[in-house]
């Protein structure tokens, strides 16, 4: 067999490629890791840190604007916008300083640029002095993540209009914000930028927000924002956006006819696309759609050597999807038995309150014909959530006919975190009775959940 100059290559330093390249370098394998812009991709640089560290300074700021009901009395408060972004900007440096030592310490060759392929085995890599240079591995993986997919509008081009990347570092808040696109990077950036006391417009074309959530969220979040300020267009589409007077007009068909909304800002949210441009899969063989690069359940593509993960496969588009990818293919490449379950994926959105979803949704156990039942909890009868300050919301637990855990829908306070609770109860095929022979501490918000379950045996006991 001829002699490579690495067992793997992996093309693109996000969290799925960073994290392949440790787990390989863990199991003793040599690996080189290409990367053309900063390590951390999207998650670290342009998507989940950010908008997290953005959402936490809304989150303090509109804690100290109505600190007066935890008895704090305030004056002055105002947003420092170049403050807010320093701190943003410091804790993206940290975590891909963090990284680069990471790779480091791991023996991870790192190479700067643009690599494309030149065979099954080999790419080829554009530096950015323009030089070029061949590197061969016996196998390769792909993590080159998503770029935004914007509407092909007129105006779609305009300087005021906004993909997610740029919405991060506008130089100040916009009085009047419209983000197109009610899925959860608008609703995040809505919830953040309404908090900071932008007027937000969420303009969706599906008839609810969040549509592939369980109906419940959507339904009861929906208004939870509109009292908040966001006021949310459904069933409405944006068919071009105009320059006017130092902002922009958006001209929009709805069921009740045409309408224009003015704009200072427009954020297109309108979903992502795998990014295969530029890496000549064709010399490869690899096969691939614009949906992305078709995989088996390891990563494997068709050509059984070159593995494709994370956001570039088309398929969940998450962080914590694309490291666990990485580590299934480099498992698989190595002889292990890995397995993925993709049922059990949590997701989140960070908003206000936050949502956490994990495992089947009642319209999904609907359409698949299960015999299921639900229970659900309000944060408002929950202690802890009061003492916060949080007491809106509900958690949502959905069971089989043999009292198996098989959905958790969380609108509350720290459901991010909460959420895990449910993921490991569907993984290991917990029953109602598992949860509730687990004593859970008092007081905590993780107490909704075992009160939502001990509902679908009919024994909560804090449920009014
Ligand atoms: P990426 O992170 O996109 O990394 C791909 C890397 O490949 C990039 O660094 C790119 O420069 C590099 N690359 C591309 N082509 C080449 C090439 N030819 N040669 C060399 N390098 C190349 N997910 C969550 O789980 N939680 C969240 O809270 C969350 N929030 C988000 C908020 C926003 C605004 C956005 C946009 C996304 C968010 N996501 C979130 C999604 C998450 O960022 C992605 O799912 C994740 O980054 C995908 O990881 P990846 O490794 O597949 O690709």
């Amino acid at each position: 067999m001829e002699k490579h100059d690495f067992d793997l290559i992996v093309i693109g330093g996000g969290p799925g490629g960073y994290v392949a390249a440790i787990r390989t370098a863990q199991l003793g394998a040599k690996v080189c890791l290409i990367e053309k812009h900063k390590l951390g991709g999207t998650c670290l640089n342009w998507g989940c840190i950010p908008t997290k560290a953005l959402y936490r300074s809304a989150e303090v700021y509109h804690l100290m604007k109505n600190s007066e009901e935890f008895g704090i009395l305030k004056s002055g408060i105002t947003v420092d916008w170049e403050l807010v972004q320093c701190r943003k900007r410091k804790i993206v440096d940290q975590l891909v300083g963090g990284i680069v030592q990471l790779m480091k310490s791991y023996g991870i060759t790192v190479i700067e640029g643009e690599a494309q392929f030149e065979d099954t085995n080999t790419v080829l890599v554009r530096k950015s002095d323009e030089t070029t240079e061949n590197y061969s591995a016996d196998h390769i993986i792909i993590a080159t993540g998503s770029k935004p997919a914007l509407l092909p509008i007129e105006g779609a081009d305009l300087p005021d209009v906004l993909d997610s990347t740029a919405m991060l570092s506008v130089e100040h808040i916009p009085n009047r914000l419209v983000i197109i696109g009610g899925g959860v990077i608008g609703m995040e950036f809505a919830a953040i930028f309404s908090a900071f006391g932008s007027q937000v417009t969420v303009i969706e074309f599906l008839p609810s927000i969040l549509a592939q959530l369980d109906g419940d969220i959507s339904k009861r979040f929906t208004p939870m924002m509109k009292k908040r300020g966001v006021e949310i267009l459904t069933s409405a589409e944006v068919k071009k956006i105009e320059e006017e007077d130092g902002h922009v007009v958006l001209t929009l068909s709805t069921k009740k006819g045409d309408m224009k909304i003015p704009a200072d800002k427009v954020l297109m949210a309108t979903g992502r696309k795998p990014a295969v441009e530029g890496l000549m899969l064709e010399k490869a063989g690899v096969a691939y759609s614009k949906k992305g690069i078709g995989t088996n359940s390891y990563g494997q593509t068709n050509i059984l050597n070159i593995y494709a993960i994370g956001d570039v496969t088309g398929g969940i588009m998450l962080a914590h999807t694309a490291s666990h990818q990485g580590i299934i293919a480099v498992e698989h490449m190595m002889g292990m038995e890995p397995q993925y379950n993709a049922d059990v994926v949590p997701s989140c959105v960070f908003a206000f309150p936050e949502i956490a979803s994990v495992g089947m949704t009642e319209e999904e156990a609907v359409a698949k014909g299960i015999v299921y039942k639900t229970s659900k909890f309000m944060f408002g009868a929950n202690g802890k959530a009061l003492t916060l300050g949080e007491g809106e919301g509900f958690l949502k637990v959905i069971s089989d006919e043999d009292d198996v855990i098989i959905g958790v829908h969380i609108l509350g306070p720290h459901a991010s975190d909460l959420i895990h609770e449910g993921a490991l109860a569907i993984s290991m095929k917990a029953r109602a009775q598992d949860i509730i022979n687990t004593i859970h501490a008092h007081p905590t918000l993780a107490e909704v959940f075992s009160e939502a379950v001990m509902g679908l045996k009919g024994i909560g006991l804090h449920a009014a």
